[in-house]
């Protein structure tokens, strides 16, 4: 049956932790993979670039047909071609000769070197007047031997892996995958995160506000982040707390990764809750020391032999907010096959005295900004208490106050936890 135990932050995220492992592997359309971890390594179908080609606008020559030449004794060469990129040119380039050609265009056979256009006479001419075959173009600058020229798998080798399993799909990951010809890719799905918020008071925003009720900021703010983090919200609406209510919208989140409810875990409606929760799988109830956020459920629904993990976010907003951010943030990384769920904290300066005089971790929302002195500055948002979402709002940044430091003076450095 449910304790309450108090333990440390970093406690109650191993153990929140071992619940989870990675989901399985899925191909995805390129585009929606960003954010997901690969699930494979992933190897260069062909070289990159396919083909020598030329990296500017301009000819491609024999360099050996431009020697010596300078502004006042240029070299002519005779214009054979004009080859734009996504064509061929088969007939090698000869002595004296030359191709005009656009960035990107394969070298033709024969040529070994591109003078860009700014070293011929083609910037005097008039409009209309650029050399097309059979014309004259002079070359005012020797070009040297590879001059301009990319070669075929200067960029990557065919087989050689580009991106390795784990790696974390960007908007350069997907620039990389598209050149590549590949348009799907080997991820981690992404978690269905079941959401319940519970209460008697609790309103569906956009409808009318019964007096002494509240709308149901939690279930929002929290799918927002699922979201954010890479998962797929799916919510299950409002629980009156009644067993029955309650047992029914739980039983909607059975076929999701996770299940998160809001509310009901501190010690007013404990009981319905607590009991629900006993009936349909082993949940335990903890303190846990920070603030805001001290009471937290957690455990696995066990419908017909499986497990499904269960997150009972305590019902203030910023509470609510703050141990999604420290706990369902990780528990989504890790399904979704990535370790990288550490917020980074950094030092800064706080220009506000804050008090913690209840031995917990304490989390104050913040806005950190970079002084010209190249230090960082936090500044509390305001009034911190748990039921005020602005401050959250307000925040860039968590402080990081140790369980066991009473009081940050102005001007002390403090750790900060940054959320953007
Ligand atoms: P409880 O954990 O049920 O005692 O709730 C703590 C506080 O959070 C109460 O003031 C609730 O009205 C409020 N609260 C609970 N659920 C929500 C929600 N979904 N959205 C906004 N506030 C909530
Ligand atoms: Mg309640």
């Amino acid at each position: 049956m449910p304790v309450s135990e108090m333990i440390s932050v970093e406690e109650a995220r191993e153990r929140i932790l071992s619940f989870f492992s990675r989901l399985e592997p899925v191909r995805v359309p390129l585009l929606k993979a960003l954010g997901q971890a690969i699930a494979e390594d992933i190897a260069a179908p062909f070289d990159v670039p396919p083909l020598d080609n030329t990296a500017m606008d301009g000819y491609a020559v024999r360099h050996e047909d431009t020697d010596g030449a300078t502004q006042a004794s240029p070299r002519e060469l005779r214009v054979v071609a004009d080859l734009a990129a996504g064509y061929i040119l088969d007939t090698p380039v000869g002595a004296g000769e030359a191709v005009r050609i656009m960035t990107g265009a394969p070298m033709p056979p024969g040529a070994d070197a591109i003078v860009p256009f700014e070293e011929t006479d083609e910037p005097l001419r008039g409009p209309n007047e650029a050399p097309t075959r059979g014309d004259q173009v002079r070359v005012f600058k020797a070009a040297k031997r590879h001059a301009n020229v990319r070669f075929r798998g200067e960029d990557l080798r065919e087989g050689q892996v580009i991106m390795a399993a784990g790696r974390v799909v960007r908007p350069s990951e997907i620039g990389v995958l598209a050149s590549m010809g590949l348009n799907e890719v080997p991820v981690y799905r992404r978690p269905v995160v079941a959401i319940l918020s519970t209460g008697d008071e609790i309103t569906e925003p956009g409808q009318p506000l019964k007096p002494g009720r509240i709308y149901d900021a939690n279930a929002y703010s929290v799918a927002a982040l699922v979201r954010a983090y890479g998962g797929v919200p799916k919510l299950l609406g409002i629980a009156k707390d009644t067993v029955e209510d309650l047992t029914a919208k739980i039983r909607e989140g059975f076929d999701a990764d996770m299940i998160v409810t809001s509310a009901g875990v501190s010690r007013g409606d404990f009981d319905v809750v607590k009991d629900v929760l006993a009936r349909e799988g082993a949940i335990d109830f903890w303190t846990v020391r920070m603030k805001p956020g001290k009471p937290l459920a957690f455990g696995a629904f066990t419908p017909d032999g499986r497990k499904v993990p269960h997150l009972g976010l305590p019902g203030n907003p910023v509470s609510s907010m703050v141990s999604f951010e420290l706990f369902g943030r990780p528990a989504m990384f890790k399904m979704l096959g990535r370790d990288d769920w550490e917020r980074q904290i950094v030092r800064a300066v706080t220009r506000d005295q804050v008090r913690n005089t209840d031995g917990r971790r304490f989390f104050a929302r913040c806005i950190v900004t970079k002084g010209e002195d190249g230090r960082f500055y936090a500044d509390l948002t305001g009034p911190q208490g748990s039921g005020i979402l602005t401050s959250m709002s307000a925040a860039n940044g968590l402080t990081v106050i140790p369980e066991d430091l009473p009081v940050a003076h102005p001007g002390d450095e403090i750790d900060v936890m940054l959320l953007d």
